[in-house]
Protein backbone atom coordinates (compact mmCIF):
# COMPACT_ATOMS: atom_id res chain seq x y z
CA UNK A 1 0.00 0.00 0.00
CA UNK A 2 1.49 3.26 -0.74
CA UNK A 3 1.82 5.83 1.89
CA UNK A 4 1.04 9.59 1.16
CA UNK A 5 2.83 12.87 1.90
CA UNK A 6 -0.34 13.93 3.16
CA UNK A 7 -3.77 11.92 3.38
CA UNK A 8 -6.75 14.29 3.22
CA UNK A 9 -9.26 11.83 2.67
CA UNK A 10 -8.56 10.01 6.27
CA UNK A 11 -8.93 13.11 8.29
CA UNK A 12 -12.36 13.61 6.50
CA UNK A 13 -13.38 10.08 7.12
CA UNK A 14 -12.56 10.96 10.68
CA UNK A 15 -14.58 14.67 10.68
CA UNK A 16 -17.32 13.82 8.04
CA UNK A 17 -20.32 13.83 10.48
CA UNK A 18 -19.40 17.25 11.75
CA UNK A 19 -18.30 18.48 8.48
CA UNK A 20 -21.01 17.49 6.17
CA UNK A 21 -24.15 19.33 8.33
CA UNK A 22 -21.64 22.60 8.50
CA UNK A 23 -21.40 22.68 4.72
CA UNK A 24 -24.65 21.91 4.29
CA UNK A 25 -26.26 24.80 6.62
CA UNK A 26 -24.61 27.23 4.50
CA UNK A 27 -25.53 25.36 1.69
CA UNK A 28 -29.43 25.68 2.87
CA UNK A 29 -28.71 29.34 4.27
CA UNK A 30 -27.38 30.32 0.72
CA UNK A 31 -25.17 32.87 2.62
CA UNK A 32 -21.78 32.48 0.56
CA UNK A 33 -20.38 35.96 1.35
CA UNK A 34 -19.27 37.00 4.66
CA UNK A 35 -22.04 34.73 6.76
CA UNK A 36 -21.66 34.83 10.87
CA UNK A 37 -19.55 31.77 10.08
CA UNK A 38 -16.39 34.22 8.93
CA UNK A 39 -16.83 36.28 12.15
CA UNK A 40 -17.25 32.95 14.04
CA UNK A 41 -13.65 31.60 12.56
CA UNK A 42 -12.19 34.77 13.18
CA UNK A 43 -13.00 34.76 16.94
CA UNK A 44 -11.23 31.37 17.35
CA UNK A 45 -8.38 32.05 15.42
CA UNK A 46 -7.85 35.02 17.31
CA UNK A 47 -7.64 33.19 20.60
CA UNK A 48 -5.43 30.08 19.23
CA UNK A 49 -3.25 33.32 18.13
CA UNK A 50 -3.95 35.56 21.59
CA UNK A 51 -4.86 38.75 19.21
CA UNK A 52 -7.52 41.13 19.85
CA UNK A 53 -8.23 41.15 16.18
CA UNK A 54 -8.60 38.58 13.43
CA UNK A 55 -9.38 39.56 9.68
CA UNK A 56 -10.14 36.52 7.02
CA UNK A 57 -9.57 36.99 3.90
CA UNK A 58 -9.31 34.45 0.37
CA UNK A 59 -5.49 33.55 0.80
CA UNK A 60 -2.65 33.56 3.05
CA UNK A 61 -1.13 35.10 0.48
CA UNK A 62 -3.26 37.91 0.81
CA UNK A 63 -2.79 37.84 4.90
CA UNK A 64 0.70 38.89 3.93
CA UNK A 65 0.33 41.39 1.17
CA UNK A 66 -3.11 42.87 2.65
CA UNK A 67 -0.69 44.17 5.46
CA UNK A 68 1.86 45.39 3.76
CA UNK A 69 -0.38 47.04 1.67
CA UNK A 70 -0.93 49.63 4.71
CA UNK A 71 2.70 50.50 4.53
CA UNK A 72 2.65 51.90 1.32
CA UNK A 73 6.13 50.81 0.30
CA UNK A 74 7.86 51.96 -2.47
CA UNK A 75 10.42 50.45 -4.37
CA UNK A 76 12.84 52.19 -2.54
CA UNK A 77 11.38 50.95 1.28
CA UNK A 78 13.34 47.57 2.15
CA UNK A 79 11.59 44.48 3.36
CA UNK A 80 13.77 42.06 4.92
CA UNK A 81 12.87 38.00 4.74
CA UNK A 82 14.14 34.89 4.29
CA UNK A 83 15.25 33.31 0.96
CA UNK A 84 14.22 29.69 1.94
CA UNK A 85 10.42 29.90 2.55
CA UNK A 86 7.54 29.42 -0.03
CA UNK A 87 7.55 31.65 -2.77
CA UNK A 88 4.06 33.83 -1.47
CA UNK A 89 6.57 35.56 1.20
CA UNK A 90 8.58 37.28 -0.95
CA UNK A 91 5.79 37.70 -3.62
CA UNK A 92 4.00 39.60 -1.31
CA UNK A 93 6.46 42.30 -0.80
CA UNK A 94 7.05 42.96 -4.33
CA UNK A 95 3.21 43.11 -5.26
CA UNK A 96 3.02 45.61 -2.52
CA UNK A 97 5.40 47.58 -3.94
CA UNK A 98 8.46 47.05 -2.20
CA UNK A 99 11.82 45.57 -2.54
CA UNK A 100 12.34 42.10 -0.97
CA UNK A 101 15.63 41.71 1.15
CA UNK A 102 16.66 38.35 1.62
CA UNK A 103 19.15 36.90 4.09
CA UNK A 104 20.30 33.95 5.48
CA UNK A 105 18.88 31.33 7.52
CA UNK A 106 19.74 29.69 10.44
CA UNK A 107 21.31 26.14 9.55
CA UNK A 108 19.71 24.23 12.50
CA UNK A 109 16.36 25.47 12.55
CA UNK A 110 15.91 26.46 8.81
CA UNK A 111 14.37 29.54 9.92
CA UNK A 112 16.01 33.69 9.66
CA UNK A 113 19.03 34.39 11.13
CA UNK A 114 18.28 37.24 13.51
CA UNK A 115 22.00 38.45 13.20
CA UNK A 116 22.18 38.53 9.53
CA UNK A 117 19.05 40.53 9.83
CA UNK A 118 20.75 42.75 11.67
CA UNK A 119 23.44 43.37 9.20
CA UNK A 120 20.92 43.94 6.49
CA UNK A 121 19.11 46.78 8.00
CA UNK A 122 18.86 50.05 6.38
CA UNK A 123 17.62 53.24 7.28
CA UNK A 124 15.01 52.34 4.24
CA UNK A 125 13.85 48.72 6.10
CA UNK A 126 10.54 49.15 6.70
CA UNK A 127 9.28 45.62 7.83
CA UNK A 128 10.80 42.21 8.68
CA UNK A 129 9.06 38.96 7.79
CA UNK A 130 10.19 35.99 9.64
CA UNK A 131 8.42 32.86 8.25
CA UNK A 132 7.85 30.28 10.79
CA UNK A 133 9.07 27.19 8.89
CA UNK A 134 7.93 23.94 8.84
CA UNK A 135 5.82 24.67 11.82
CA UNK A 136 8.54 26.39 14.48
CA UNK A 137 8.63 29.57 15.09
CA UNK A 138 11.70 31.93 14.28
CA UNK A 139 13.10 33.88 17.28
CA UNK A 140 10.86 36.36 18.00
CA UNK A 141 12.05 37.89 20.94
CA UNK A 142 15.69 38.79 18.83
CA UNK A 143 13.67 40.36 16.01
CA UNK A 144 11.52 42.08 17.90
CA UNK A 145 14.21 43.89 19.69
CA UNK A 146 15.56 44.59 15.94
CA UNK A 147 12.34 46.11 14.68
CA UNK A 148 11.86 48.25 18.09
CA UNK A 149 15.48 49.59 17.54
CA UNK A 150 15.18 50.47 13.89
CA UNK A 151 11.13 51.15 13.53
CA UNK A 152 10.64 48.08 11.33
CA UNK A 153 7.26 46.32 11.67
CA UNK A 154 7.40 42.41 12.07
CA UNK A 155 4.82 40.85 10.13
CA UNK A 156 5.08 37.26 10.85
CA UNK A 157 4.34 34.45 8.25
CA UNK A 158 2.77 31.71 10.50
CA UNK A 159 1.11 30.30 7.28
CA UNK A 160 3.16 26.80 8.61
CA UNK A 161 2.83 27.52 12.20
CA UNK A 162 -1.00 28.04 13.41
CA UNK A 163 -0.88 26.57 16.72
CA UNK A 164 2.86 27.23 17.87
CA UNK A 165 3.97 28.61 20.24
CA UNK A 166 7.37 30.19 21.82
CA UNK A 167 8.59 30.55 24.96
CA UNK A 168 9.88 33.82 26.13
CA UNK A 169 10.22 35.21 30.21
CA UNK A 170 8.28 32.54 31.45
CA UNK A 171 5.58 32.89 29.35
CA UNK A 172 4.46 31.61 25.87
CA UNK A 173 3.88 33.98 22.75
CA UNK A 174 1.74 31.85 20.16
CA UNK A 175 2.36 31.91 16.67
CA UNK A 176 1.26 35.20 14.31
CA UNK A 177 -0.02 36.95 17.26
CA UNK A 178 3.80 37.72 18.91
CA UNK A 179 4.76 40.55 15.81
CA UNK A 180 2.43 43.70 14.48
CA UNK A 181 0.90 41.69 12.10
CA UNK A 182 0.47 37.58 11.76
CA UNK A 183 -0.28 35.65 8.48
CA UNK A 184 -2.47 32.22 8.36
CA UNK A 185 -3.15 29.83 5.20
CA UNK A 186 -5.61 27.94 5.26
CA UNK A 187 -4.65 26.58 1.70
CA UNK A 188 -6.38 22.66 1.97
CA UNK A 189 -2.38 20.89 3.07
CA UNK A 190 -1.88 23.43 6.10
CA UNK A 191 -2.04 21.86 9.15
CA UNK A 192 -5.58 23.85 9.49
CA UNK A 193 -6.86 23.69 5.65
CA UNK A 194 -9.65 24.26 3.90
CA UNK A 195 -11.71 22.95 1.15
CA UNK A 196 -10.07 25.45 -1.19
CA UNK A 197 -8.17 28.81 -0.20
CA UNK A 198 -8.78 31.04 2.41
CA UNK A 199 -6.75 33.07 4.91
CA UNK A 200 -6.12 35.44 8.03
CA UNK A 201 -4.08 38.31 9.20
CA UNK A 202 -3.69 38.89 13.02
CA UNK A 203 -3.32 41.55 14.74
CA UNK A 204 -3.77 43.37 18.17
CA UNK A 205 -3.31 46.68 16.29
CA UNK A 206 -6.93 48.40 15.90
CA UNK A 207 -5.92 50.58 13.08
CA UNK A 208 -4.47 48.04 11.19
CA UNK A 209 -7.11 45.83 11.98
CA UNK A 210 -9.65 48.51 10.48
CA UNK A 211 -7.71 49.02 7.28
CA UNK A 212 -7.79 45.17 6.63
CA UNK A 213 -11.55 44.56 7.05
CA UNK A 214 -11.61 47.80 4.26
CA UNK A 215 -8.96 46.73 1.88
CA UNK A 216 -10.65 43.12 1.97
CA UNK A 217 -13.70 44.75 0.32
CA UNK A 218 -12.41 47.16 -2.40
CA UNK A 219 -11.72 49.97 0.36
CA UNK A 220 -15.22 50.42 1.11
CA UNK A 221 -16.72 50.66 4.24
CA UNK A 222 -20.03 51.75 3.17
CA UNK A 223 -21.83 49.89 -0.28
CA UNK A 224 -20.71 52.36 -3.07
CA UNK A 225 -18.42 54.58 -0.55
CA UNK A 226 -14.59 53.82 -0.97
CA UNK A 227 -12.11 55.36 1.60
CA UNK A 228 -8.95 53.74 -0.20
CA UNK A 229 -8.46 51.19 -3.26
CA UNK A 230 -8.52 47.77 -1.84
CA UNK A 231 -9.20 44.74 -3.71
CA UNK A 232 -11.61 41.63 -3.62
CA UNK A 233 -10.29 39.03 -0.50
CA UNK A 234 -13.27 37.63 1.37
CA UNK A 235 -13.09 34.26 2.80
CA UNK A 236 -16.24 31.84 2.04
CA UNK A 237 -18.96 31.52 4.34
CA UNK A 238 -18.27 27.61 2.95
CA UNK A 239 -14.55 27.82 3.75
CA UNK A 240 -15.59 29.22 7.54
CA UNK A 241 -17.89 26.37 8.18
CA UNK A 242 -15.24 23.74 6.99
CA UNK A 243 -12.36 25.73 9.13
CA UNK A 244 -14.80 26.06 12.02
CA UNK A 245 -15.78 21.82 12.19
CA UNK A 246 -11.80 21.62 12.14
CA UNK A 247 -10.26 24.19 14.54
CA UNK A 248 -11.46 22.08 17.27
CA UNK A 249 -9.29 19.16 16.05
CA UNK A 250 -6.18 21.08 15.62
CA UNK A 251 -4.40 20.80 19.25
CA UNK A 252 -4.90 16.85 19.35
CA UNK A 253 -3.74 16.60 15.50
CA UNK A 254 -0.64 18.83 16.62
CA UNK A 255 -0.05 15.89 19.54
CA UNK A 256 -0.34 13.38 16.55
CA UNK A 257 2.12 14.87 14.46
CA UNK A 258 5.03 15.80 17.62
CA UNK A 259 4.43 11.96 18.60
CA UNK A 260 5.25 11.04 14.84
CA UNK A 261 7.97 13.35 15.32
CA UNK A 262 9.63 11.45 18.34
CA UNK A 263 9.77 8.28 16.93
CA UNK A 264 11.48 9.57 13.88
CA UNK A 265 14.16 11.42 15.65
CA UNK A 266 14.33 8.58 17.75
CA UNK A 267 14.90 6.30 14.47
CA UNK A 268 17.12 8.44 13.05
CA UNK A 269 19.42 9.24 15.86
CA UNK A 270 21.20 5.87 15.16
CA UNK A 271 21.49 6.70 11.24
CA UNK A 272 24.97 9.11 10.28
CA UNK A 273 23.30 9.46 7.52
CA UNK A 274 19.82 11.54 8.08
CA UNK A 275 19.97 14.41 10.44
CA UNK A 276 16.48 14.88 12.32
CA UNK A 277 15.11 17.98 12.79
CA UNK A 278 16.29 20.06 15.54
CA UNK A 279 13.78 22.35 17.69
CA UNK A 280 15.18 25.04 19.62
CA UNK A 281 15.00 24.78 23.03
CA UNK A 282 11.97 27.55 23.87
CA UNK A 283 9.70 26.09 21.24
CA UNK A 284 6.80 23.82 20.83
CA UNK A 285 6.89 22.44 17.05
CA UNK A 286 3.73 21.67 15.54
CA UNK A 287 5.19 19.71 12.34
CA UNK A 288 3.32 20.94 9.44
CA UNK A 289 6.83 19.27 7.97
CA UNK A 290 9.02 16.63 9.61
CA UNK A 291 11.78 17.93 7.05
CA UNK A 292 15.12 15.57 7.58
CA UNK A 293 18.35 16.60 6.01
CA UNK A 294 19.85 13.35 4.03
CA UNK A 295 23.25 12.54 2.51
CA UNK A 296 22.16 11.29 -1.33
CA UNK A 297 19.12 13.07 -1.09
CA UNK A 298 18.05 12.82 -4.43
CA UNK A 299 18.35 9.54 -4.73
CA UNK A 300 16.68 8.61 -1.05
CA UNK A 301 13.72 10.44 -2.56
CA UNK A 302 13.75 8.26 -5.82
CA UNK A 303 14.01 5.13 -3.63
CA UNK A 304 11.11 6.13 -1.35
CA UNK A 305 8.64 7.00 -3.68
CA UNK A 306 10.07 4.18 -5.74
CA UNK A 307 8.74 2.70 -2.72
CA UNK A 308 5.31 4.17 -2.78
CA UNK A 309 6.35 6.27 -0.05
CA UNK A 310 5.56 10.14 -0.52
CA UNK A 311 8.23 12.77 0.14
CA UNK A 312 9.03 16.29 -0.84
CA UNK A 313 11.65 18.82 -1.33
CA UNK A 314 10.56 22.23 0.30
CA UNK A 315 12.79 24.03 -1.23
CA UNK A 316 14.58 22.68 -4.37
CA UNK A 317 15.64 26.74 -5.35
CA UNK A 318 15.87 29.41 -2.78
CA UNK A 319 13.79 32.87 -3.63
CA UNK A 320 17.19 34.51 -4.35
CA UNK A 321 17.90 32.60 -7.33
CA UNK A 322 14.60 32.96 -9.07
CA UNK A 323 14.43 33.93 -12.23
CA UNK A 324 11.72 36.68 -11.44
CA UNK A 325 13.90 38.04 -8.44
CA UNK A 326 17.11 38.58 -11.11
CA UNK A 327 17.08 42.36 -10.73
CA UNK A 328 18.18 42.27 -7.22
CA UNK A 329 21.14 40.18 -9.05
CA UNK A 330 22.10 38.08 -6.15
CA UNK A 331 23.97 34.76 -7.03
CA UNK A 332 24.78 31.39 -6.13
CA UNK A 333 26.95 31.22 -2.87
CA UNK A 334 25.67 34.68 -1.80
CA UNK A 335 23.46 32.35 0.85
CA UNK A 336 25.17 29.55 1.61
CA UNK A 337 23.35 27.87 4.76
CA UNK A 338 19.93 28.45 2.26
CA UNK A 339 21.52 27.18 -0.54
CA UNK A 340 22.85 24.02 1.21
CA UNK A 341 19.12 23.31 3.14
CA UNK A 342 17.61 23.43 -0.50
CA UNK A 343 20.23 20.41 -1.43
CA UNK A 344 19.90 18.63 1.48
CA UNK A 345 15.68 18.69 2.96
CA UNK A 346 13.52 16.27 2.44
CA UNK A 347 10.08 16.07 3.76
CA UNK A 348 8.70 13.09 5.12
CA UNK A 349 4.69 11.98 6.12
CA UNK A 350 3.73 13.14 9.27
CA UNK A 351 0.02 13.67 9.14
CA UNK A 352 -1.95 12.83 12.39
CA UNK A 353 -3.99 9.51 11.17
CA UNK A 354 -0.62 8.20 9.45
CA UNK A 355 -0.46 4.62 10.92
CA UNK A 356 2.83 3.77 13.28
CA UNK A 357 3.17 0.76 11.35
CA UNK A 358 3.14 3.41 8.14
CA UNK A 359 5.87 4.93 9.91
CA UNK A 360 8.09 2.31 10.95
CA UNK A 361 7.61 1.18 7.13
CA UNK A 362 8.99 4.46 6.20
CA UNK A 363 11.82 4.54 8.46
CA UNK A 364 12.87 0.73 7.38
CA UNK A 365 12.85 2.19 3.91
CA UNK A 366 15.32 5.08 4.37
CA UNK A 367 17.36 2.36 6.30
CA UNK A 368 17.43 0.19 3.68
CA UNK A 369 18.68 2.88 1.58
CA UNK A 370 21.75 3.67 3.31
CA UNK A 371 22.36 -0.41 4.04
C1 LIG B 1 1.18 28.34 2.11
C2 LIG B 1 2.11 29.44 2.40
C3 LIG B 1 1.82 30.78 2.05
C4 LIG B 1 0.68 31.18 1.17
O1 LIG B 1 -0.56 30.73 1.51
P1 LIG B 1 -1.69 30.52 0.39
O2 LIG B 1 -2.91 30.30 1.22
O3 LIG B 1 -1.31 29.34 -0.44
O4 LIG B 1 -1.79 31.78 -0.41
C5 LIG B 1 2.70 31.76 2.44
N1 LIG B 1 3.82 31.47 3.11
C6 LIG B 1 4.15 30.21 3.45
C7 LIG B 1 5.40 29.97 4.21
C8 LIG B 1 3.31 29.16 3.09
O5 LIG B 1 3.65 27.92 3.41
Amino acid sequence: MPIPLLDLQAQFEEIRDEVMPAVISVIESQRFIMGEQVGRLEEAVGRLSGTEFAVACASGTDALLLPLKTLDLASSDEVITTPFTFFATAGAIANAGGTPVFVDIDPATFNIDPAAVDAAITPRTRAIIPVHLFGQMAPMQQLLALSARHGAVVIEDAAQAIGARQRNDGGWQLAGGTGWAGAFSFFPSKNLGGWGDGGMTVTDDADLAGRLRLLRVHGGAKQYHHEEIGTNSRLDTLQAAVLLAKVGHLAEWAVGRRRHAAAYDEAFESLDAVAAPPVAVDNEHVYHQYTIRADHRDELRDHLKGKGIGCAVYYPTPLHLQPCFAELRKRGGEFPESERASREVLSLPIYPELQSSQRDTIIEAIRGFYQ
